[in-house]
């Protein structure tokens, strides 16, 4: 990162509060790479929103890796919430499968990406939490669903990608970043 990037940022942050930086740009792709699907309950996206898988709240991660789409109920319903196994399952696959389209949508956006630091940050988040731990499930009519944590379904949710494969994709996004600027 040079000098001017971290400028670029910090005058980004002035400007939008680093909690408040517009999801709009990437939010049509995001939403066509869903198949026009919510993430979480995969009904037909009617107001869709672009939620922060692993919550802002928790830590402020904007890389596209982060980024799914959701209708508002569901998106109201998980708030700040960490989410359960299946959700965890479907956003591994969706990082393993759509890798490429994923790099593709931030490189034309101009957005953050780094499915190595997300990753990361996803694997330390959710190992660590206790079973006492309440993940969120699904939204119904009624009230939120919520399960208790499962720390094998978690940690086996979460497997799959080896040190190598990560490190040549982080590369590869490091290439890509260096060529377009
Ligand atoms: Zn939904």
């Amino acid at each position: 990162m040079n000098g001017d990037r971290i400028k670029d940022a910090a005058l980004e942050d002035f400007l939008f509060g680093v909690d408040r930086i517009a999801l709009t740009p990437v939010l049509d792709e995001l939403r066509e790479l869903q198949n026009g699907r919510c993430f979480y309950c995969a009904g037909p996206l009617k107001e869709p929103q672009v939620d922060h898988f692993i919550p802002w709240a928790r830590v402020p991660l904007n890389a596209i890796e982060n980024l799914v789409v959701a209708d508002k109920s569901c998106n109201n319903g998980k708030k700040d919430h960490l989410v359960a196994a299946p959700h965890v399952r479907s956003w591994m696959a969706r990082l393993a499968s759509h890798a490429s389209d994923l790099e593709a949508i931030a490189h034309k956006a101009s957005w953050d990406q780094g499915s190595a630091q997300v990753l990361g940050v996803a694997r330390a988040t959710y190992l660590l939490l206790p079973s006492s731990a309440r993940l969120w499930l699904s939204a119904k009519p009624s009230a939120q669903e919520f399960v208790a944590a499962d720390p094998c379904d978690l940690k086996l949710a979460l497997a799959g990608w080896g040190p190598a494969e990560l490190h040549s994709k982080t590369t590869h996004a490091r290439t890509l970043r260096t060529a377009h600027h």
